[in-house]
Protein backbone atom coordinates (compact mmCIF):
# COMPACT_ATOMS: atom_id res chain seq x y z
CA UNK A 1 0.00 0.00 0.00
CA UNK A 2 1.50 3.27 -1.03
CA UNK A 3 1.08 5.62 1.94
CA UNK A 4 -0.94 8.95 1.84
CA UNK A 5 -0.72 10.30 4.66
CA UNK A 6 -2.98 13.71 4.42
CA UNK A 7 -5.11 11.65 1.99
CA UNK A 8 -2.71 12.29 -1.38
CA UNK A 9 0.58 10.57 -2.26
CA UNK A 10 2.57 13.27 -2.44
CA UNK A 11 3.16 14.77 -6.05
CA UNK A 12 1.15 12.12 -7.61
CA UNK A 13 -3.27 11.94 -8.75
CA UNK A 14 -5.26 8.68 -8.40
CA UNK A 15 -4.65 8.41 -12.38
CA UNK A 16 -1.10 8.11 -11.51
CA UNK A 17 -1.44 5.48 -8.82
CA UNK A 18 -3.76 3.55 -11.08
CA UNK A 19 -1.75 3.47 -14.22
CA UNK A 20 1.06 2.26 -11.48
CA UNK A 21 -0.85 -0.53 -10.81
CA UNK A 22 -1.77 0.54 -7.27
CA UNK A 23 -5.18 -1.37 -6.06
CA UNK A 24 -5.11 0.17 -2.26
CA UNK A 25 -3.56 2.89 -0.52
CA UNK A 26 -3.25 3.66 3.08
CA UNK A 27 -4.46 7.27 4.67
CA UNK A 28 -3.22 7.99 8.32
CA UNK A 29 -6.15 8.89 10.39
CA UNK A 30 -4.12 11.43 13.16
CA UNK A 31 -3.86 13.70 10.43
CA UNK A 32 -6.96 13.65 8.83
CA UNK A 33 -8.75 14.31 12.20
CA UNK A 34 -6.68 17.00 12.92
CA UNK A 35 -6.67 18.73 9.69
CA UNK A 36 -9.92 18.92 7.97
CA UNK A 37 -11.63 17.14 10.29
CA UNK A 38 -13.30 14.19 9.92
CA UNK A 39 -16.95 15.44 10.08
CA UNK A 40 -16.06 17.66 7.17
CA UNK A 41 -14.77 15.21 4.98
CA UNK A 42 -17.83 12.84 5.93
CA UNK A 43 -20.13 16.17 5.11
CA UNK A 44 -18.08 15.90 1.61
CA UNK A 45 -18.89 12.49 0.79
CA UNK A 46 -16.63 10.49 2.48
CA UNK A 47 -12.50 9.88 2.28
CA UNK A 48 -12.63 7.99 -1.27
CA UNK A 49 -14.85 11.15 -2.66
CA UNK A 50 -12.82 13.37 -1.32
CA UNK A 51 -9.80 12.50 -2.69
CA UNK A 52 -10.92 11.06 -5.74
CA UNK A 53 -10.01 7.56 -5.33
CA UNK A 54 -12.72 5.07 -6.09
CA UNK A 55 -10.26 1.90 -4.95
CA UNK A 56 -9.49 -0.03 -1.65
CA UNK A 57 -8.62 2.64 0.97
CA UNK A 58 -7.29 1.61 4.54
CA UNK A 59 -7.38 3.83 6.96
CA UNK A 60 -4.79 3.31 10.31
CA UNK A 61 -6.18 4.53 13.73
CA UNK A 62 -4.18 7.63 14.39
CA UNK A 63 -2.98 5.80 18.09
CA UNK A 64 0.67 5.42 16.34
CA UNK A 65 0.97 8.83 15.48
CA UNK A 66 -0.29 10.27 18.53
CA UNK A 67 2.44 8.69 20.41
CA UNK A 68 5.31 9.59 17.74
CA UNK A 69 4.38 12.99 16.99
CA UNK A 70 3.09 14.11 20.25
CA UNK A 71 5.30 14.89 23.42
CA UNK A 72 3.12 15.26 25.65
CA UNK A 73 0.81 11.91 25.62
CA UNK A 74 -1.06 10.96 28.41
CA UNK A 75 -2.38 7.42 27.98
CA UNK A 76 -4.74 5.89 30.52
CA UNK A 77 -7.01 2.58 30.42
CA UNK A 78 -9.93 4.81 28.84
CA UNK A 79 -7.60 6.13 25.55
CA UNK A 80 -4.81 8.71 24.93
CA UNK A 81 -5.04 12.29 25.67
CA UNK A 82 -2.68 14.18 23.16
CA UNK A 83 -2.31 18.07 21.78
CA UNK A 84 -1.94 18.73 18.19
CA UNK A 85 1.40 19.36 16.72
CA UNK A 86 -0.40 21.73 14.50
CA UNK A 87 -1.94 24.29 17.15
CA UNK A 88 -1.50 22.51 20.71
CA UNK A 89 -5.13 22.20 20.63
CA UNK A 90 -6.13 18.98 22.75
CA UNK A 91 -7.39 16.02 21.87
CA UNK A 92 -8.72 12.38 23.49
CA UNK A 93 -9.24 9.53 21.07
CA UNK A 94 -10.85 6.51 22.73
CA UNK A 95 -11.40 3.22 21.12
CA UNK A 96 -14.67 3.78 20.51
CA UNK A 97 -13.76 7.65 18.91
CA UNK A 98 -11.16 5.51 16.74
CA UNK A 99 -13.96 3.65 15.38
CA UNK A 100 -16.10 6.39 14.95
CA UNK A 101 -13.59 8.36 12.78
CA UNK A 102 -12.79 5.94 10.79
CA UNK A 103 -16.61 5.00 10.11
CA UNK A 104 -17.40 8.77 9.36
CA UNK A 105 -13.97 8.98 6.64
CA UNK A 106 -15.48 5.15 5.18
CA UNK A 107 -12.15 3.56 4.59
CA UNK A 108 -12.52 0.14 2.99
CA UNK A 109 -10.36 -1.48 5.72
CA UNK A 110 -10.14 0.24 9.49
CA UNK A 111 -7.63 -0.55 12.19
CA UNK A 112 -8.33 -0.96 15.53
CA UNK A 113 -6.44 1.61 18.28
CA UNK A 114 -3.73 0.07 19.62
CA UNK A 115 -0.70 0.29 22.41
CA UNK A 116 2.23 0.00 20.15
CA UNK A 117 4.98 -1.45 22.85
CA UNK A 118 7.84 0.38 22.96
CA UNK A 119 11.44 -1.04 22.41
CA UNK A 120 12.86 -1.97 24.46
CA UNK A 121 10.77 -3.15 26.98
CA UNK A 122 10.98 -5.82 29.93
CA UNK A 123 8.00 -8.19 29.84
CA UNK A 124 6.12 -6.74 32.30
CA UNK A 125 5.61 -3.64 30.04
CA UNK A 126 4.91 -5.16 27.44
CA UNK A 127 2.64 -7.51 28.82
CA UNK A 128 0.42 -4.15 30.54
CA UNK A 129 0.71 -3.27 26.88
CA UNK A 130 -0.69 -6.01 25.75
CA UNK A 131 -3.62 -5.91 28.23
CA UNK A 132 -4.46 -2.59 27.39
CA UNK A 133 -4.73 -3.21 23.84
CA UNK A 134 -6.79 -6.32 23.74
CA UNK A 135 -9.04 -4.20 26.12
CA UNK A 136 -9.13 -1.40 23.32
CA UNK A 137 -9.39 -4.44 20.33
CA UNK A 138 -12.67 -5.56 21.94
CA UNK A 139 -14.00 -1.71 22.56
CA UNK A 140 -13.34 -0.97 18.86
CA UNK A 141 -14.97 -4.48 17.92
CA UNK A 142 -18.25 -3.36 20.08
CA UNK A 143 -18.54 -0.01 19.08
CA UNK A 144 -18.63 -0.45 15.56
CA UNK A 145 -21.72 0.47 13.76
CA UNK A 146 -20.48 -0.18 10.20
CA UNK A 147 -20.91 -3.46 8.22
CA UNK A 148 -19.24 -2.67 5.58
CA UNK A 149 -15.76 -1.89 6.57
CA UNK A 150 -13.53 -4.39 7.22
CA UNK A 151 -12.34 -4.25 10.55
CA UNK A 152 -8.54 -5.48 11.16
CA UNK A 153 -7.13 -6.36 14.97
CA UNK A 154 -3.82 -5.61 15.88
CA UNK A 155 -0.91 -7.79 17.63
CA UNK A 156 0.83 -6.74 20.08
CA UNK A 157 3.71 -8.26 22.67
CA UNK A 158 6.52 -6.69 22.40
CA UNK A 159 9.65 -8.97 21.03
CA UNK A 160 7.72 -11.95 23.51
CA UNK A 161 7.15 -15.14 21.91
CA UNK A 162 4.20 -15.86 24.48
CA UNK A 163 2.85 -12.48 24.52
CA UNK A 164 2.52 -12.42 20.78
CA UNK A 165 1.07 -15.66 20.81
CA UNK A 166 -1.50 -15.10 23.25
CA UNK A 167 -1.91 -11.56 21.55
CA UNK A 168 -3.09 -13.32 18.59
CA UNK A 169 -5.17 -16.14 20.13
CA UNK A 170 -6.52 -13.75 21.87
CA UNK A 171 -7.63 -11.27 18.59
CA UNK A 172 -8.65 -14.54 17.33
CA UNK A 173 -11.57 -15.61 19.99
CA UNK A 174 -12.32 -11.43 19.14
CA UNK A 175 -13.06 -12.47 15.20
CA UNK A 176 -11.48 -10.19 13.05
CA UNK A 177 -11.71 -9.55 9.49
CA UNK A 178 -7.51 -9.07 9.13
CA UNK A 179 -4.76 -9.03 11.75
CA UNK A 180 -1.59 -6.89 11.90
CA UNK A 181 1.39 -7.37 13.15
CA UNK A 182 2.29 -4.34 14.89
CA UNK A 183 5.03 -3.33 17.37
CA UNK A 184 7.86 -3.93 15.05
CA UNK A 185 9.95 -1.45 13.09
CA UNK A 186 10.72 0.70 15.94
CA UNK A 187 14.04 0.40 16.56
CA UNK A 188 15.01 -3.25 16.92
CA UNK A 189 17.47 -5.14 15.15
CA UNK A 190 16.13 -6.46 11.92
CA UNK A 191 17.13 -10.17 12.96
CA UNK A 192 14.76 -9.83 16.05
CA UNK A 193 11.98 -7.87 14.05
CA UNK A 194 12.10 -11.09 11.83
CA UNK A 195 12.17 -13.68 14.55
CA UNK A 196 8.75 -12.01 15.94
CA UNK A 197 7.86 -12.22 12.40
CA UNK A 198 8.22 -16.14 11.94
CA UNK A 199 7.56 -16.64 15.75
CA UNK A 200 3.50 -14.64 14.90
CA UNK A 201 2.69 -14.72 11.20
CA UNK A 202 2.29 -18.73 11.28
CA UNK A 203 -0.13 -18.52 14.56
CA UNK A 204 -2.42 -15.99 12.55
CA UNK A 205 -5.63 -17.60 10.81
CA UNK A 206 -4.91 -18.81 7.18
CA UNK A 207 -8.27 -17.71 6.02
CA UNK A 208 -7.57 -13.55 6.84
CA UNK A 209 -5.54 -11.25 5.54
CA UNK A 210 -2.23 -10.71 7.40
CA UNK A 211 -0.92 -7.30 7.65
CA UNK A 212 2.76 -6.07 8.86
CA UNK A 213 2.44 -2.42 9.55
CA UNK A 214 5.48 -0.13 8.48
CA UNK A 215 8.12 -2.33 6.53
CA UNK A 216 10.22 -2.02 4.53
CA UNK A 217 12.77 -2.31 2.18
CA UNK A 218 11.74 -4.85 -1.31
CA UNK A 219 14.18 -7.34 0.62
CA UNK A 220 12.13 -6.92 4.02
CA UNK A 221 8.99 -7.58 2.24
CA UNK A 222 9.94 -10.66 0.37
CA UNK A 223 11.21 -11.64 4.02
CA UNK A 224 8.02 -11.28 5.69
CA UNK A 225 5.69 -12.94 2.21
CA UNK A 226 8.14 -16.23 2.91
CA UNK A 227 6.43 -16.50 6.27
CA UNK A 228 3.07 -15.50 5.37
CA UNK A 229 2.72 -12.13 5.28
CA UNK A 230 0.08 -10.69 2.61
CA UNK A 231 -0.22 -6.72 3.30
CA UNK A 232 2.30 -4.15 3.79
CA UNK A 233 2.66 -0.36 4.13
CA UNK A 234 5.75 1.75 3.94
CA UNK A 235 7.40 5.53 3.69
CA UNK A 236 10.00 3.99 2.08
CA UNK A 237 9.07 4.69 -1.80
CA UNK A 238 7.88 7.67 -1.66
CA UNK A 239 10.17 9.21 0.78
CA UNK A 240 13.01 8.11 -0.70
CA UNK A 241 11.93 9.52 -3.58
CA UNK A 242 11.68 12.83 -2.36
CA UNK A 243 14.94 12.63 -0.85
CA UNK A 244 16.83 11.31 -4.45
CA UNK A 245 16.96 7.69 -3.73
CA UNK A 246 15.65 5.44 -5.97
CA UNK A 247 15.24 1.88 -5.79
CA UNK A 248 16.52 -0.52 -8.81
CA UNK A 249 17.05 -3.58 -9.24
CA UNK A 250 20.75 -3.59 -8.12
CA UNK A 251 19.93 -1.69 -4.89
CA UNK A 252 19.97 2.13 -3.80
CA UNK A 253 20.78 4.58 -6.41
CA UNK A 254 21.76 8.72 -5.06
CA UNK A 255 20.71 10.61 -8.04
CA UNK A 256 22.57 13.72 -6.65
CA UNK A 257 25.63 11.60 -7.26
CA UNK A 258 28.43 13.38 -9.60
CA UNK A 259 28.40 10.12 -11.48
CA UNK A 260 25.07 10.52 -13.15
CA UNK A 261 25.85 14.24 -14.01
CA UNK A 262 26.40 13.00 -17.69
CA UNK A 263 24.54 10.09 -17.90
CA UNK A 264 21.84 9.42 -20.68
CA UNK A 265 20.48 6.14 -19.54
CA UNK A 266 17.16 6.05 -17.44
CA UNK A 267 16.86 5.48 -13.60
CA UNK A 268 17.10 1.66 -14.62
CA UNK A 269 17.22 0.64 -18.15
CA UNK A 270 14.24 -1.82 -19.10
CA UNK A 271 11.77 -0.34 -16.26
CA UNK A 272 8.82 0.33 -17.92
CA UNK A 273 7.29 3.65 -15.92
CA UNK A 274 6.84 6.87 -17.25
CA UNK A 275 10.24 8.56 -15.88
CA UNK A 276 12.55 5.67 -17.04
CA UNK A 277 10.49 5.55 -20.51
CA UNK A 278 11.23 9.53 -20.64
CA UNK A 279 14.16 10.59 -18.69
CA UNK A 280 17.82 10.62 -18.43
CA UNK A 281 19.51 10.07 -14.74
CA UNK A 282 21.03 13.56 -16.13
CA UNK A 283 17.98 15.48 -16.49
CA UNK A 284 16.81 13.99 -13.26
CA UNK A 285 20.14 14.65 -11.20
CA UNK A 286 19.16 18.25 -13.08
CA UNK A 287 15.66 18.44 -11.46
CA UNK A 288 16.48 17.08 -7.81
CA UNK A 289 19.62 19.64 -7.57
CA UNK A 290 17.41 22.81 -9.21
CA UNK A 291 14.72 21.37 -6.55
CA UNK A 292 12.50 21.48 -8.52
CA UNK A 293 8.92 20.07 -7.72
CA UNK A 294 9.10 17.90 -11.29
CA UNK A 295 11.94 15.65 -9.72
CA UNK A 296 9.63 14.84 -6.78
CA UNK A 297 7.46 13.41 -9.20
CA UNK A 298 9.33 12.00 -11.54
CA UNK A 299 11.20 10.19 -9.21
CA UNK A 300 7.90 9.02 -6.88
CA UNK A 301 6.51 7.51 -10.03
CA UNK A 302 9.53 5.27 -10.34
CA UNK A 303 10.14 3.92 -6.51
CA UNK A 304 6.24 3.34 -6.31
CA UNK A 305 6.53 1.77 -9.94
CA UNK A 306 9.49 -0.31 -8.92
CA UNK A 307 7.69 -1.48 -5.41
CA UNK A 308 3.95 -2.56 -7.32
CA UNK A 309 6.20 -4.68 -10.17
CA UNK A 310 8.10 -6.11 -7.22
CA UNK A 311 4.94 -6.87 -5.34
CA UNK A 312 3.44 -8.18 -8.69
CA UNK A 313 6.58 -10.67 -8.75
CA UNK A 314 5.94 -12.00 -5.72
CA UNK A 315 1.87 -12.57 -6.58
CA UNK A 316 3.36 -14.31 -9.39
CA UNK A 317 5.41 -16.46 -8.23
CA UNK A 318 3.37 -17.76 -5.69
CA UNK A 319 0.97 -17.95 -8.18
CA UNK A 320 3.60 -20.54 -9.87
CA UNK A 321 4.35 -22.39 -6.37
CA UNK A 322 8.00 -21.13 -7.01
CA UNK A 323 8.02 -18.26 -4.36
CA UNK A 324 11.56 -19.64 -2.30
CA UNK A 325 13.57 -19.87 -5.97
CA UNK A 326 12.39 -16.25 -6.51
CA UNK A 327 13.36 -14.96 -2.98
CA UNK A 328 16.45 -16.54 -3.56
CA UNK A 329 16.88 -14.71 -6.71
CA UNK A 330 15.85 -11.52 -5.24
CA UNK A 331 18.36 -11.97 -2.64
CA UNK A 332 21.56 -12.46 -5.00
CA UNK A 333 20.74 -9.10 -6.72
CA UNK A 334 23.83 -6.80 -6.24
CA UNK A 335 24.46 -4.59 -3.48
CA UNK A 336 23.58 -0.83 -4.12
CA UNK A 337 27.47 0.48 -4.82
CA UNK A 338 26.34 3.81 -3.68
CA UNK A 339 25.55 2.79 -0.35
CA UNK A 340 28.48 2.55 2.22
CA UNK A 341 27.98 1.05 4.97
CA UNK A 342 24.48 -1.11 3.82
CA UNK A 343 24.43 -4.50 5.01
CA UNK A 344 25.19 -7.02 2.64
CA UNK A 345 22.24 -9.19 2.93
CA UNK A 346 19.65 -6.17 1.98
CA UNK A 347 20.60 -4.73 -1.53
CA UNK A 348 18.08 -1.65 -0.34
CA UNK A 349 19.54 -1.02 2.56
CA UNK A 350 17.38 0.46 5.51
CA UNK A 351 19.13 3.77 6.01
CA UNK A 352 15.42 5.52 6.91
CA UNK A 353 15.38 3.20 9.64
CA UNK A 354 18.42 4.54 11.27
CA UNK A 355 18.08 8.11 10.60
CA UNK A 356 14.68 7.69 12.02
CA UNK A 357 15.14 6.29 14.94
CA UNK A 358 14.62 9.04 17.77
CA UNK A 359 13.36 11.20 15.62
CA UNK A 360 9.99 12.11 15.04
CA UNK A 361 8.25 11.62 11.82
CA UNK A 362 5.55 13.42 10.25
CA UNK A 363 4.79 11.16 7.01
CA UNK A 364 4.70 7.53 8.46
CA UNK A 365 2.97 4.68 9.82
CA UNK A 366 6.26 2.79 10.22
CA UNK A 367 10.13 3.08 11.09
CA UNK A 368 9.80 5.78 14.22
CA UNK A 369 10.58 4.83 17.95
CA UNK A 370 8.56 5.51 20.40
CA UNK A 371 7.95 7.66 23.43
ZN1 LIG B 1 11.42 3.49 -13.75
Amino acid sequence: MPVGTQATVKALTPEDLREMGAEIILSNTYHLYLRPGHERIQRLGGLHRFMHWDYPLLTDSGGFQVFSLNALVKLSAEGVQFQSHIDGSRHGITPEKAVEIQEALGADIIMCLDDCTPYPASHGRAERSLELTLNWSRRCRDSRRRQDQALFGIVQGGMYPDLRKRSVEALGEMGFEGYAIGGLSVGESKELMFEVVSQTAPLLPSDRPRYLMGVGTPFDIAQAVLQGVDMFDCVLPTRNARNGTLFTRNGRLVIKNARHADEESPLEPGCSCYTCRNFSRAYLRHLYLAEEILAMRLNTIHNLHFYLDFMGEIRQAIAEGRLKEWAKSCYALGNGEEEEGAPPSDPWGSPSRKRMTGKKNRDSTGTVSMK
